[in-house]
Parts: C-alpha cells; sequence; structure tokens
C-alpha cells in the first residue's frame, strides 16, 4: 500500500473539517489521532472490500470464532505496521506540523473487549489468521464498556468505567442493512403441520435487535483483511411516546435501556462464572446473531441444501460462553429451516468445535435451568432433546452405572452444565497446552475421554509477535533483523538463527543495551503517568496478569516482606537491586484478590519510602495494566514471574510475551512454562516448586501442614505474621487477617493454603538468589535472554493456527489479487 506526503496531509486536513469543523491549528490530539486514522482506515478500505467480496464468491471453507471477549488493545500502529505504512507516516508526520507520532498514538484509547489470557488469544488469533491469509473471522459483542479502568485510591483497586467510544472509533464500520432479530422470553408454541410434522414457534417473545459493526484485521504484508464482527443490541419500538407525553420519563425509555443493557458493560470476571441472567443474554444474543449472519451468507452462496454446511463452515467455541450455539443451531435449522433432528444432528456436530480455558472447576459455567428456560424456553426444550438422546446412549454403556449417568447428564443437579453441552455436540475438545489437554484427559474430563477419546487434542498457546515484539519492541526487532533478516516477522523460528549469538560478546552486550533502553523507557513512562521513580539498573522483575489466587501474587510479595526484613535487620546485606513490578487489575467482586491488591501497595508504600532500604529494593504497582501499558512492559523485563500453582495455569501466554523479548522465566512447572523450559533448555530458566503430580498426591493424602513450612523458616513466619501485628496496619486493623487466615487455617471451609504458598517459599526464594547471582554476570545473563528468544519461535500464534488449521479447521489459504 502507498501513500503519498500530500494525500496524507489533505486526507487529515479533510477529516479534521468536516469531522470536527476545524483546522490543524485548532485540533486537539485526540481530533488528529482521529483523523489520522480515517485516513488510515480509508486506505484500507480497498483490500476489505475485496476480501470480503472474494470471500462471498469463492466456495471456500471458512472459520467462524465465536468469543465473549476480543482483547484487542489499539488499532493505530498495528495497521500502520501490517499494512506497511508506518515508517511512511511516521517519516512524513515528522515533516508536518501535526504533532508526533508517539504522541498521538497515545491518544486512541485500548479495546480492551476482554478481560485477560483468554480475550487476547482471541485477538492473536486473528491476526495470525489474516497474516497467513486463512479465511477465519471473529464473532463477538460491542461492548459499550470494555474492561473496567483501574484506578489505584489509598491502596486499593477503585474500578471506574472505560469509556472507549466516548469519542467515535474511526476503525469501525457499522452496518445497519445486517441487523438480524434475537428473541427472548415468550411460550415455545408447538402446532401440527397438514404434513404432519410439528412445528415450532415462539410467541409473545421479546424482540432484540442486533446490529453489526466491523472492525479491519489487516494480515501483515499481504492484501488479506479479515472482519471481527461485534454486535450492538437496541430495541426497535423501545421509546414509548405515549407514555412520555404522560410524562413518565423514565418508563417511557425502560425498554429501550434493557434492549441496551445487553451490549452494555463486559463482566470484569476472570476463570469464575457470573451466572447472571444478564450474562447468559449476552451470550445467547451474540451466538444467535452469528449464526444467523453465518446462514443467511450460506444460503446465498449455496442455497438450501445444508447437508453441505460442515464442509463450508466450522465454528471455533473460545471456552463455554457460546456454547449456546449449539442448540441454537439445531434451532435454527429445525424450526427456520425445517431440517428434521437427525439430519440438523449431524450437520451441528460436525460444525462446532470447542476449546476448553481452565482446569479450576468452580470456574465451569453452569446456567440454573429456571434462568434458562425462562430465558430461552425454545431452546431450553432442544437441550433436554439433545439430552434425553445422550442419556440413552450413555446407560447403554454404562448400563447400571447411575452415578456415571448422573454426573455425566448434560441438565443435572437443577443446572445444565455447558462444558458437557460443548463436548457432547462438538467434534474436537481442546486444551491450550501439553499439560493442560493431558489434565483434561486424565483428570478433569477423564469420563469424557474415555467416552470420545479421538474428540480431544492439544493445542498449545501462543501469541502474535507482530505485536508483540515487532512493535512494542522496535530496538529488538532492529537488532534481529541485523543478524538474520527479516523472516522472522512471518516465521518465528526463523529466530534460531540468533542461537551462534549467544557466544559472541559484541551481540550480548548489543543486547544488554536494547533491555537497557527499553527499561529506561518504562523508566520514563511511569515517571510520567505514575510519578513514580525507578532505576534502570536494578533487576526489572515483573508480575503483570489478572489478579487471582492461583496465579499466587501473594507468593510474590511475601517474599518482597521477608527481602524488606533481611535489608532492614542486616545494614550489611546487599541483594543485587531488585524492582519488583505488578501489574493487575481483580475481578470487581472478587474480595480477597483485592485485598492482595492493597497488601502489595501497602508494602510498596512501606519500603518506597524506607531510606534504610533505597536503591536495594523497590516495588511497583501499575495501575490499570492493559494491552496498551504490556507493550511497554514486555519489553523492559529482565524476569518473568510465571509462578501459578502447578496443576492451575492452563497456559499462559504473558509467559510467552516475556520470553521472545528477552526476559527469564522465574517460574512453575505449570501450564506452557513446562514447553518455555523444553524450548529454552533447563539451564536458562529458573524453575522452583512442587510439580503438579506432588500437588496431586498432597491433596490426595489430605496431610498438609502450613506450621511445618513456618517452623522450619522463621524468617518467613515473621513476614506472615506482619500480615496481622500492626506492621503493616494501625494496631488491630484487620485488613489482613483473611489473608493471614487462609493461609493457616483456611477460611470459609477451604483447606489452610489451598494454592501451597507456604510450601513453594523456599524454593522461589532460593530461585531468587540464584537469579541475582547470574545477573550479577551481565554477559552471562545476556546469553540466557539470547537463548529464551532464539528459542521462543514454537510460541507464535502463527504456530498454534497452523496447529488447528491442520487438525481441526482445514481451512485453505486464499490470496486476494
Ligand atoms: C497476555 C496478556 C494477558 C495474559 O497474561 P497471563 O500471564 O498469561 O495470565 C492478560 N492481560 C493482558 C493485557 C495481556 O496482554
Amino acid at each position: 500500500m502507498n501513500l503519498t506526503k500530500e494525500e496524507l496531509q489533505n486526507s487529515v486536513i479533510r477529516k479534521l473539517k468536516r469531522n470536527f469543523s476545524k483546522d490543524i491549528s485548532q485540533a486537539s490530539q485526540r481530533e488528529l489521532y482521529d483523523a489520522l486514522a480515517s485516513t488510515i482506515a480509508e486506505q484500507l478500505q480497498t483490500n476489505w472490500m475485496a476480501t470480503r467480496k472474494l470471500h462471498a464468491k469463492e466456495k471456500i471453507r471458512q472459520m467462524y470464532y465465536f468469543s465473549a471477549e476480543f482483547l484487542m488493545g489499539r488499532a493505530l500502529s498495528n495497521n500502520l505496521i501490517n499494512s506497511g505504512l508506518k515508517q511512511i507516516v511516521v517519516d512524513l508526520l515528522n515533516e508536518l506540523p501535526f504533532g508526533e507520532y508517539t504522541d498521538i498514538e497515545e491518544e486512541e484509547p485500548d479495546a480492551g473487549l476482554g478481560n485477560g489470557g483468554l480475550g487476547r488469544l482471541a485477538a492473536c488469533f486473528l491476526d495470525s489468521l489474516a497474516t497467513l491469509d486463512y479465511p477465519g473471522h471473529g464473532y463477538g459483542i460491542r461492548y459499550r464498556y470494555g474492561m473496567f479502568e483501574q484506578r489505584i485510591e489509598n491502596g486499593e483497586q477503585v474500578e471506574y468505567p472505560d469509556k472507549w467510544l466516548a469519542f467515535r472509533d474511526p476503525w469501525e464500520v457499522r452496518h445497519a442493512e445486517l441487523a438480524v432479530k434475537v428473541y427472548f422470553g415468550g411460550q415455545s408454541v408447538c402446532r401440527q403441520g397438514d404434513d404432519g410434522r410439528l412445528y415450532y414457534s415462539l410467541e409473545g417473545a421479546e424482540e432484540i435487535i442486533a446490529t453489526p459493526y466491523d472492525m479491519p484485521i489487516v494480515g501483515y504484508n499481504t492484501k488479506t483483511i479479515n472482519t471481527l464482527r461485534l454486535w450492538e443490541a437496541s430495541s426497535r419500538d423501545g421509546f414509548d411516546l405515549q407514555l412520555f407525553n404522560n410524562m413518565e420519563y423514565a418508563a417511557a425509555v425502560a425498554k429501550e435501556n434493557a434492549a441496551e443493557d445487553i451490549s452494555r458493560v463486559l463482566y470484569p470476571n476472570d476463570s469464575g462464572p457470573s451466572g447472571k441472567t444478564l450474562r447468559l443474554k449476552q451470550q445467547y444474543f451474540f451466538s444467535s446473531a452469528s449464526l444467523q449472519d453465518i446462514l443467511r451468507s450460506f444460503v446465498h452462496k449455496h442455497g438450501n441444501d445444508f447437508s453441505k454446511f460442515p464442509e463450508y463452515t466450522v465454528i471455533q467455541l473460545n471456552d463455554t460462553h457460546p456454547v449456546v450455539a449449539i442448540p441454537e443451531l439445531m434451532r435454527l435449522l429445525i424450526d427456520e429451516y425445517y431440517l428434521d433432528w437427525d439430519v440438523a444432528w449431524e450437520i451441528v456436530t460436525k460444525t462446532f468445535a470447542y476449546t476448553n480455558h481452565t482446569i479450576l472447576s468452580e470456574a465451569l459455567e453452569k446456567w440454573p435451568i429456571e434462568i434458562f428456560q425462562t430465558l430461552l424456553p425454545r431452546v431450553y426444550q432442544i437441550v433436554e432433546e439433545i439430552n434425553r438422546r445422550f442419556l440413552t446412549l450413555l446407560r447403554e454403556k454404562y448400563q447400571g452405572n447411575w452415578q456415571k449417568q448422573n454426573e455425566m447428564s448434560i441438565i443435572g443437579g437443577g443446572k445444565i452444565r455447558m462444558a458437557w453441552l460443548a463436548i457432547v455436540g462438538s467434534f474436537s475438545v481442546n486444551g491450550v497446552a501439553a499439560l493442560h489437554t493431558e489434565i483434561l484427559k486424565t483428570k478433569e474430563l477423564a469420563d469424557w475421554y474415555n467416552l470420545y477419546p479421538e474428540k480431544f487434542n492439544n493445542k498449545t498457546n501462543g501469541v502474535t509477535q507482530r505485536r508483540w515484539l515487532l512493535s512494542a519492541n522496535p530496538s529488538l526487532a532492529e537488532f534481529i533483523t541485523k543478524h538474520i533478516g527479516t523472516d522472522w516477522i512471518l516465521n518465528l523460528s526463523e529466530l534460531k538463527k540468533l542461537e551462534p549469538l549467544a557466544d559472541n560478546e559484541d551481540a550480548l552486550k548489543e543486547l544488554i543495551a536494547i533491555k537497557h533502553s527499553n527499561k529506561k523507557r518504562l523508566a520514563d513512562y511511569l515517571k510520567k503517568t505514575q510519578s513514580i521513580v525507578i532505576s534502570p539498573d536494578s533487576i526489572f522483575d515483573v508480575q503483570i496478569k489478572r489478579l487471582h489466587e492461583y496465579k499466587r501474587q501473594l507468593l510474590n510479595i511475601l517474599y518482597v516482606m521477608t527481602e524488606y526484613n533481611k535489608i532492614i535487620e542486616n545494614p550489611n546485606y546487599e541483594p543485587f537491586p531488585k524492582t519488583i513490578i505488578f501489574g493487575a487489575k481483580a475481578a470487581s467482586g472478587y474480595r480477597r484478590a483485592k485485598m492482595i491488591i492493597k497488601l502489595i501497595n501497602t508494602v510498596a508504600d512501606r519500603v518506597n519510602n524506607d531510606h534504610r532500604v533505597k536503591g536495594r529494593l523497590q516495588v511497583v504497582f501499575v495501575e490499570n495494566y492493559r494491552v496498551s501499558a504490556a507493550e511497554k512492559i514486555f519489553p523492559a523485563a529482565d524476569v518473568s514471574e510465571q509462578i501459578s500453582t502447578a496443576g492451575k495455569e492452563a497456559s499462559g501466554t504473558g509467559n510467552m510475551k516475556f520470553m521472545m523479548n528477552g526476559a527469564i522465566t522465574l517460574g512453575t512447572m505449570d501450564g506452557a512454562n513446562i514447553e518455555i523450559v523444553e524450548e529454552a533448555g533447563a539451564h536458562n530458566a529458573f524453575i522452583f516448586g512442587l510439580t503438579s503430580e506432588q500437588i496431586a498426591e498432597i491433596n490426595q493424602k489430605n496431610h498438609y501442614s502450613p506450621h511445618e513450612y513456618l517452623n522450619k523458616n522463621p524468617a518467613l513466619a515473621k513476614a506472615v505474621n506482619q500480615l496481622i501485628d500492626g506492621t503493616y496496619t494501625a494496631p488491630h486493623e484487620n485488613t489482613f487477617r483473611e489473608l493471614h487466615d487462609s493461609l493457616l487455617y483456611g477460611v470459609e471451609g477451604q483447606r489452610p493454603d489451598v494454592y501451597y504458598v507456604l510450601a513453594d517459599f523456599d524454593s522461589y526464594a532460593k530461585a531468587h538468589k540464584d537469579i541475582e547471582e547470574v545477573y550479577r554476570d551481565p554477559i552471562k545473563w545476556a546469553r540466557m535472554c539470547m537463548l529464551n528468544i532464539a528459542r521462543s519461535g514454537k510460541f507464535s500464534s502463527d504456530r498454534t493456527i497452523e496447529d488447528y488449521v491442520q487438525d481441526i479447521w482445514k481451512l485453505k489459504k486464499i490470496h486476494i489479487d
């Protein structure tokens, strides 16, 4: 793609005039961003239209990625880089009186339509699909408010609405002409036709309009531009003029508001179900709208011969959130297109594939029957019928084994088990890292693996190197390109060619300088945004991810507390200077997670203001962790904290971003850490803690004693006691009492220290000391960094997508001419 200086200048001026009625001298930075983004968006339309036309015309197999979350982050830089316009635009902007590119870029709000790893995975997949020229598109919800904005006030997390659409979004295109209707409530009515067949319809249901907004997904160095289609909810005649004229203003707009509620806000919970009716409404809303959209284009292209549907369509379900799509496709095929049950079921079970994202059993979604049936009466009938037929099969297979039949029933205990429905209705079930899939097969889903072994497969997650290396870390990208050329951008395993540089001292020194400059860049950012001063000469030890007990931020901060004590008790103790950096949002209703945030900030406040530890230890909590912040933090990290309780983290993807940016993993043998260590080599990571097998064994024996660990380690005992002894709170304030008690005694019926923080503490502390020792030898450390980068090729989402294509999606590349 090309763009001349004059075109760019004229377009920006035109758009400022048209959209804001201003000229350059009057325009704000925000308006300049809008005008620039609109200019680029306009440039993209030609290839976008061409891709859409080709995909609509050719009889090709297409993949649709159904996800309640797409954590896209910013689009401007990504779209410029992928379309090859970045350098031109940056150069031209330097010559034009529009301001610095880097300042304008900061004006774009993140599209934060996701919580964490699961939503970011969906975003990385879209980038890889477009880059690899695969016809794969995303379907989701256009939340008016995305992931909440986090501010820290008095050390505590306070949530503010994320008004990412306060200004218009220059990338999206609204397609009112493609709106569809989705129905809730009412009664399922059955009548017999003259042909003897039973016909079902809904009466008295509430009608919701679903309007699609399309986002361009720009492939790197290709003309392919795929589509992320996000649905907005509204009502057609929600506004009641009669009531308004009677001055009943709230009642006049009540229906309108209720409809718009469906796409109003992202549920800010991570790895836990919300159980709210509105959440089920969201799930059904986007699943139904997307299926109607897919069916419409199928019929347009192929006519009504649905036997071909699975040949041309595969739908990947990102976790259980869109699993209601399975009975909904049954409903559409039977009630709207008059197929018979068996024909429809054959089609449905060849169309869907399901990705499981969690081992935490409390996170498996289950909907109470009353809620589901009231909201979706006809879909509920279909779920019942799916289950009735499935139970017939179970009865044959497990004759007399009632317990097994009950456990595997899709409906049971008054609830619909969405994961079971997903497995029964899909042809593929995958985990997201080797260990995760193994645990699914042998433990969590062992019964299901026995029943359907052929459905189970592993797809280890990945991340796109275009965003997480090329764009986020330009100096490292330039270094890599200088040494091995540009092929790594489209084939990350090319990084292998960097391996010889691990023995090249000049190259290692270059790498050290690059890391140092990225650390300075982060230090400047923190100075500017949070008025925090940190030293780029200290070790940047980073844990950025959602706040969850299983991720064990508590282990990290407890270790900091012991180090702080040690420095104060012994003025001669000279650890290598360290800056511990946290970034994490806690689900708004997750009390204990919020308590851990408060603890981190309280400890940070104490440590950072104590002159006795100055230059030796510092703790930073980065406010409002999100994609655009992540892009500044990963490149600056020395140490990647991946310290979840073994067996709990399905994969992790943050660990992969760290690795390709040359940070060393300090981690447990959990999730994809295992594969990272396998690639990097055990000597190039710091591994500690119990293995998942050891933990499973302790769980089984059920004789875990926290005091055993405290007695062995007085420094740990002291730090744990400081949670309640008035060191970090006013005396007799019980701010951290629950954290203390959960470790020592267990609260609310839990066992003590469910996540084995105390059991893993000593080996974690030892690993920290090993890190310091190696870090004192900069060349040795840089060698490890180089080898991590060189061996990170496996963790490109391009590799993940090729694996999905080969085993599940069976797509063919399609090139735009
Ligand atoms: C990559 C990423 C995550 C996932 O991090 P994990 O360490 O794998 O949990 C979460 N949030 C953001 C903003 C990310 O970029």
